[in-house]
């Protein structure tokens, strides 16, 4: 928007043409805040997605999984937050194998932690599999929002926790408990290991299949109930930039899981219908899930509702249980 000025002195069809538009009165927009996403967040997130796609396959213990937590580090410091990698050895159904989730903590002042998650892994046995939506979409979000994040000039109250987790996929068809979740179920372990004097968990959002050209979100029905609501109440808040988001009609197994079984309040938004034809769903775990499936306006979409996701809980908006409230 153009400065009041500047419009004063421009020729008077110019500024009727302002006053018409309703903005000539008006002081210069403020600064956006923490939680209105940049216009360029989209691109930042693709590019992110992008490069995070170059390093496949990354399956769990190999090198491919060792540069990609490298990468996601590197972005992290150069975005000017502190990188945690946590790493360690598990024995799985195809022998011992090294994971390493990535971290890094944005600091607020209300006590309270939020935690935005997602995997960065591939699902190993498929030849050619890149996973740009299955672990990578999400991670870029992530990364787009942290960037968005440290450059705001405005922060969130709550600290939000950034998590990349390692393992989400299982080498086998079906998860299994040593088989899939390591990363969450490490993060999970840890957090509730935690003691009081870090501050309650209010939130673990996890994110996963985010960047589909066609995307629409559901809300598996094993989440937290507060969480759906205020999932459901930000994308009607900002229906203009969030994708649809709905309550699917069954229980999904993600890295959200492992934080409901450690008693944390824990959501997942998936796009779980990902293929070649409405209904189908025959990219997921397949050579076709490629970045061309995906685009920046999705991806800008989801990191929109999780923006609004953590406005909410921020403002403590909803029903969030007594115990889980910011410090006043
Ligand atoms: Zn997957």
């Amino acid at each position: 928007m153009a400065p009041v000025h500047r419009l004063l002195a421009a020729g008077a069809a110019a500024a009727l043409a302002a006053l018409a538009a309703g903005c000539a009165e008006r002081e210069p927009a403020p600064s956006p805040g923490w939680d209105e996403l940049p216009p360029a967040a989209g691109a930042r997130m693709f590019a992110f997605a992008e490069r995070l796609c170059a390093i496949s396959p990354r399956d769990a213990g190999t090198p491919g999984a060792g540069a990609a937590s490298r990468f996601l580090a590197q972005e992290i410091r150069r975005i000017g937050l502190k990188p945690e990698a946590d790493c360690w050895t598990e024995g799985t159904p195809t022998g011992r194998k090294t994971f390493c989730n990535v971290t890094a903590e944005l600091p607020g002042t209300s006590g309270r932690t939020v935690v935005l998650g997602s995997h960065y892994d591939t699902k190993p046995g498929i030849p050619g599999f890149a996973g740009a939506n299955d672990g990578a979409s999400s991670s870029a979000v992530l990364l787009g929002l942290m960037e968005h994040l440290v450059s705001s000039p405005s922060r969130p109250r709550d600290t939000v926790l950034f998590a990349f987790f390692d393992g989400e996929e299982a080498s086998g068809a079906a998860y299994r408990d040593n088989d899939g979740l390591h990363g969450s179920r490490r993060l999970a372990a840890k957090l509730a290991a935690r003691p009081p004097s870090a501050g309650p968990v209010a939130a673990v959002v996890v994110a996963d299949m985010v960047g589909d050209r066609n995307l629409a979100l559901d809300i598996p029905r094993n989440v937290t109930p507060w969480l759906t609501k205020t999932a459901l109440k930000a994308a009607l808040e900002r229906r203009e930039t969030c994708p649809p988001v709905s309550i699917a009609a069954t229980l999904i197994i993600d890295d959200h899981v492992p934080f409901l079984v450690a008693g944390f309040p824990a959501l997942d938004l998936i796009d779980f219908e990902y293929g070649s034809a409405p209904g189908r769903h025959d990219w997921w775990h397949t050579p076709e899930d490629t970045m061309d499936k995906l685009s920046p306006e999705s991806l800008a979409r989801t990191g929109s509702l999780l923006l609004g996701i953590l406005a909410r809980i921020d403002r403590d908006e909803d029903e969030i249980p007594a115990p889980l409230r910011a410090a006043e």
